[in-house]
């Protein structure tokens, strides 16, 4: 464990943003489980993905966990692999993206930001666009872009 020197304030909710750089870094996807450390004694609070080390290691899914030749696996998996759902003896072959819908897709996280951002502000409203930024995970430039949909 180190020192990461980067400092956030805890909001009048309490609040608090993990720095962009940590989630990308530790792989900490947004609706991640995490769970708290805390030692009392030295004032130390720490966080870790609930997942570590704990989820099936087909699905990710961290209930009904059990251990198969040596591997965790969650009971979905294992039935699935009991009823041979979704077993192919060759590679599924890789099928080309439809451009109507790739382009579908690109356009749906600018609508969820939108919406991210509009309540945001509702509940932030004297916050900076550098705020917005970090607390959506996104660049201050994607800000101003979305900033101009609003
Ligand atoms: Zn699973």
């Amino acid at each position: 464990m180190k020192r990461t020197g980067m400092t956030r304030s805890l909001d009048s909710l309490g609040r608090i943003v993990i720095p962009i750089e940590i989630r990308a870094n530790m792989g900490i996807e947004i609706n991640e489980l995490l769970v708290f450390y805390a030692d009392i004694e030295t004032g130390f609070i720490g966080l870790e993905k609930y997942s570590n080390g704990n989820s099936c290691k087909l699905c990710n899914a961290i209930q009904d966990l059990s251990y198969f030749k040596g591997s965790l696996l969650c009971k979905q998996c294992i039935l699935n692999m009991k009823g041979n759902v979704g077993v192919t003896s060759t590679p599924v072959p890789a099928v080309k993206e439809n451009p109507v819908y790739k382009k579908h897709k690109a356009h749906r996280p600018t609508l969820q930001l939108l919406k991210s951002l509009r309540e945001l502000m509702r509940e932030h409203p004297e916050a900076k666009q550098s705020e917005y930024a970090e607390w959506l995970g996104v660049s201050q430039s994607r800000i101003s872009q979305i900033k101009k949909l609003l």
